[in-house]
């Protein structure tokens, strides 16, 4: 028996925010979640607003979100929407403004409660807040992470000196739109640590032990459009042909993880982040090369299916190109491993892993991948 929840309506295609304005407008009042500049660079923020203007409705900008927001980031998201009286949300960006709109929806709604376990405002029991988040749209602008079709918002927890995700089927976009224009001129580094993390997504989806027919389909599709498009990251000549492609690749992927969750390549990323600043899919993709080799030795078929949709005949030869794209320059200790893993040993996804993983695993996967 399994389940699929998708409730996002995804609109996929050049100018599908400025010919579907219907979807776009959830509200009377719109306030726009976004990073510093990204939103701009992109010509997405023009093409929303212009919409929002058209049918005169009422905005305001917080474009505030840090790059691996905070909840703190986030509760004064929420202030702003409340001060506005915002009624509906448009996060623009990447997985950063994404997720951060996700958990401002829940504040604009509900003042913060205090006094949780983890932190100041008690956003991972969000069961507790009484008013449903407000609805949203999502234009993302990286592709990789798949917000705008996920049910989690991955938070910077200071406290734990980590990141975590709080999740809930009320904080899935009602509308995401799909428009290759707006990621071409991502740097190319940018494109290719965030075309890593949608392939985890597909990767860690399709080997998870939470891991259905549906959710395996849609992995196995996503890892051939990736494998079409990968020249591009690699040469860096990319077309709006394939940066749309590789932005659907990544819907897939987060259609696949709201399915199944991550793996410990995520939950021991977070520590690459927190601690040394490394980009999220640049973390994953760190990772994955020891992650695959375990996989492959409880599930050989299924990354024989990997592998030959992603057109490669080893794993080696997916590792070789994981390192032409993510060069690795950081020098980490014997003592910072130890450290990260025994955080990361804790975290949930650690049980949906296809195969069993000890404190000393954990060590062994940071020590091989990065020493
Ligand atoms: P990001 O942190 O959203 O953005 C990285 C950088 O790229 C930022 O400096 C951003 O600028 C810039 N940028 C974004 N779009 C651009 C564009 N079109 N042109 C030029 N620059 C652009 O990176 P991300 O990898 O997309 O998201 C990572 C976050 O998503 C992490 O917090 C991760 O934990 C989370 N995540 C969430 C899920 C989920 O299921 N919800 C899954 C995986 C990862 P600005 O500062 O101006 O925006
Ligand atoms: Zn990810």
């Amino acid at each position: 028996m399994f389940t699929f929840l998708m409730p996002t309506k995804v609109i996929a295609g050049e100018n599908a925010v400025r010919n579907n304005s219907a979807d776009l407008i959830l509200g009377k009042r719109a306030m726009i979640v976004t990073g510093r500049s990204s939103a701009k660079k992109s010509g997405a923020l023009d093409d929303v607003i212009a919409v929002l203007k058209d049918k005169n409705i009422p905005y305001t900008i917080y474009d505030d979100v840090e790059n691996n927001p905070t909840i703190e980031n986030c509760a004064a998201g929420g202030a702003a929407a409340r001060k506005f009286s915002a009624d509906f949300l448009i996060g623009i960006g990447g997985g950063s403004p994404l997720d951060a709109a996700k958990a401002i929806a829940v504040y604009a709604a509900n003042e913060p409660i205090e006094g949780s376990n983890f932190e100041l405002f008690d956003i991972y029991n969000v069961d507790r807040y009484p008013r449903k988040p407000l609805p949203m749209a999502a234009v993302p602008t990286t592709a990789g992470t798949g917000s705008e079709v996920t049910p989690y918002s991955i938070l910077t927890l200071h406290k734990l000196k980590t990141k975590k995700s709080f999740g809930t089927p009320d904080v899935f976009y009602k509308t995401a739109f799909i428009d290759g224009r707006y990621t071409l001129d991502l740097p190319l580094q940018v494109a290719r640590n965030t075309a890593v993390d949608a392939m985890c997504h597909l990767i860690e989806g399709f080997t998870n032990k939470k891991s259905s027919p549906a959710s395996d389909f849609i992995a196995l599709e996503g890892l051939r459009i990736i494998a079409k498009n990968i020249d591009s990251l690699i040469d860096g000549r990319r077309t709006v042909e394939s940066c749309t492609e590789l932005l659907w690749a990544s819907s897939l992927g987060g259609m696949v993880i709201s399915q199944t969750g991550t793996t410990i390549v995520h939950s021991m990323g977070y520590q690459l982040t927190y601690y040394k600043d490394i980009p999220h899919g640049r973390a994953n993709g760190l990772l994955l090369p020891e992650y695959l080799k375990r996989a492959n030795s409880v599930l050989p078929e299924k990354i024989n299916a990997v592998l030959k949709a992603l057109e490669m005949d080893s794993i080696d030869e997916l590792c070789k190109i994981l390192a032409g794209i993510l060069p690795y320059t950081e020098s980490i200790s014997e003592a910072e491993i130890a450290d990260w893993a025994e955080t990361s040993i804790r975290a949930k996804n650690v049980s949906t892993c296809p195969f069993s993983v000890t404190l000393e695993d954990e060590i062994d996967i940071y020590r091989s991948a990065l020493l």
